[in-house]
């Protein structure tokens, strides 16, 4: 790629920035001063700006706090995606969500353009657990709980694995429930899926962890950040 991306992709400012840095005499690659922003590099090069070397960072991993009515989807011809919040969208490519939220849930989105990486969170066999904050139509109870952690067969006859349910708040008056809720697979409407089998409806959907990734609730909904080290090290 051009010398004047790399550095960009690098954040080490604009591409006209960059410019002024190279025709200031300030980039190096492999030991030679460069001239021209058009100059081709290798990812393994060496690069240096001043006496600072940028290595390049390949696979990006951002938390994201999903807002409501954009979809879990990497483009869409009438619908925003989680993808279009992205600023630096056309600066890295292949980026996309790991696994799905439902347009109208919220809550924690890892998106990523390391394919490899979203294959193996999502693997089956990894169990990540996942942890969700639901408001309920219904009053769910100790009945309720009991069903969830036995594992609920839903409409269409799929059996889920145990399911552990902890209820926040009843609200006998008004027919509604809080809960906190954590599964291990990741099937379609999964929740809404099994409060429909009991005959509740799920009004409101967040999900707050992902394995040992939590939510930052220094996110407003819609921001995101790039994941730190220990977090990512802590998916792998
Ligand atoms: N379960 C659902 O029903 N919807 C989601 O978005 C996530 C889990």
């Amino acid at each position: 790629m051009r010398i004047d991306k790399y550095l960009a992709n690098m954040n080490v400012g604009s591409r006209k920035e960059v410019h002024k840095l190279i025709k200031a005499g300030m980039v190096s690659v492999n030991d030679a001063i460069i001239k021209t922003p058009k100059m081709q590099v290798q990812e393994d090069d060496n690069v240096m700006v001043g006496d600072q070397k940028i290595s390049y960072q390949k696979y990006h991993y951002f938390l994201m706090n999903k807002p409501k009515g954009v979809l879990s989807a990497t483009e869409d011809f009438h619908q925003k995606t989680v993808i279009d919040l992205l600023d630096k969208k056309d600066q890295y490519q292949n980026l996309a969500p790991v696994g799905r939220l439902d347009k109208d849930t919220t809550g924690l989105l890892i998106i990523t353009n390391d394919g490899q990486f979203t294959h193996e969170l999502l693997a089956p066999n990894k169990h990540v657990d996942k942890v969700y904050w639901a408001k309920i139509a219904g009053v769910a109870d100790e009945n309720t709980v009991n069903k969830f952690a036995e594992g609920l067969e839903l409409g269409d006859g799929t059996q889920l694995k145990p399911a552990k349910l902890e209820i926040l708040k009843q609200d006998i008056d008004r027919d509604s429930s809080e809960i906190e809720i954590t599964i291990s697979e990741g099937k379609y409407h999964q929740i809404k899926r099994m409060f429909a089998s009991l005959g509740m409806q799920v009004v409101e959907l967040k999900r707050l962890s992902m394995g040992s990734l939590k939510l930052d609730d220094s996110l407003q909904r819609g921001q995101y950040r790039e994941l730190t080290d220990e977090e990512l090290a802590g998916l792998k």
